[in-house]
């Protein structure tokens, strides 16, 4: 079968015939539909996300239709149509047991630790495969079980409830599904924070306020139009450890501030104003669990998460056209998501 791999760091991907990989009992084959290219890919092609394995097939955003299954699977049958959720758990370690298997001690993440989906088959364990109703494309299919599935999580974590207001900082890939999921919680008002005037442009959705952070500093601009209360809940999406202060200093009492987007910089706040006095809470937020991923596929069902058709440009399984979208990474701006059309819907 034809493959893209990633055979030495630094270098472009390259195109490789390989076999078929030979599934085992609890395991199932896919032939791929679709597999959305991530900036994590870029990463590990680039060397700064650290890859042991080489060579490996890239590709984490997973969906096409089931080709084998092994003995011991029960939940999906050859022909299915299933996206993936990409982390391979053990299943047996005290974090699987208790559903936290983002903690596995041995997870493997497919497409890193393991061969992906760039390819046209892929062999991923039964239980990572889940049942992708007719109405959701298989590009949707793919990439809502990335950014969507983390944006859900982060949600989750940070206990938004109906009536409750929330502010996003940041509307790259992950603000777009947080926005609509964050609707689809019932919440009251949702105020996103962007520097950028593309993505301000694109923030006006129904219910949703946009906060320009060149024209002052967002914690007031958030205030303000909450009338000094501050909101319950701030999602902080960049990775910049200004903005993870702005999203603790913008919640009201009782507010809780999850902290997904990544940095190795330390920062600081004040915890008697800060943080005692309104019994405020930070959150650490990693990836999302597969228990996620059916309230994930529900709302896609019903419509509540969308992904407009020009969202989504297609390139074909090939080198080229691969290499060139991981190198537009460096500069993208807009939410166009890159999906690698590996084989077409019958
Ligand atoms: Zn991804
Ligand atoms: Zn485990």
């Amino acid at each position: 079968m034809q493959a893209v791999r990633l055979t030495e760091v630094g270098e472009p991907l390259e195109e490789a015939e390989i076999t078929v990989p030979e599934i085992g009992p609890s395991d199932v084959l896919i032939r791929v539909a679709a597999c959305g290219i991530c900036h994590s890919d870029e990463r590990y092609r680039a060397g700064i996300s650290r890859i042991d394995r080489l060579p490996v097939t890239l590709g984490h955003e997973i969906a096409g239709w089931i080709e084998e299954v092994g003995a011991d699977i029960k939940h999906v049958v050859s022909g299915d149509r299933v996206c993936v959720h990409y982390l391979a758990q053990c299943g047996r370690c005290e974090f699987c047991v208790r559903g936290l298997e983002q903690f596995c001690r041995t997870g493997q993440m497919i497409g890193k630790h393991r061969d992906g989906g760039y390819a046209e088959f892929v062999k991923v364990p039964g239980r990572n495969a889940f049942v992708l109703p007719d109405q959701i494309p298989f590009e949707m299919g793919a990439i809502m079980m990335c950014s969507s599935a983390t944006a859900l999580h982060a949600l989750n974590k940070a206990r938004l409830k109906a009536g409750e207001s929330i502010a996003v900082f940041g509307f790259g890939g992950l603000g777009f599904s947080a926005l609509q999921l964050a609707r689809a919680f019932d919440c009251d008002q949702i105020y996103v924070v962007e520097i950028n005037p593309a993505k301000l442009a694109s923030i006006e959705t129904p219910g949703a306020v946009a906060i320009d952070a060149n024209k002052g500093n967002p914690v007031e601009q958030i205030t303000d139009a909450t009338n000094g209360k501050g909101v319950d809940v701030s999602l902080e999406l960049i990775g910049s450890t200004k903005t993870m202060q702005q999203a603790v200093r913008c919640l009201g009492a009782l507010g809780r501030a999850a902290l997904v987007g990544l940095t190795s910089e330390s920062m600081s706040i004040f915890p008697y104003t800060e943080l005692i006095n309104k019994e405020v809470e930070i959150i650490g937020v990693s990836d999302h669990l597969a228990a996620e991923l059916l309230t994930l596929i529900e709302f896609a069902q019903s419509g509540k998460l969308r992904f407009p058709p020009n969202a989504f440009r297609f390139v074909d399984l090939d080198e080229e056209q691969i290499n060139a979208s991981l190198d537009a990474f460096q500069n993208s701006i807009d939410h166009v998501r890159t999906v690698i059309k590996v084989a077409n819907d019958v």
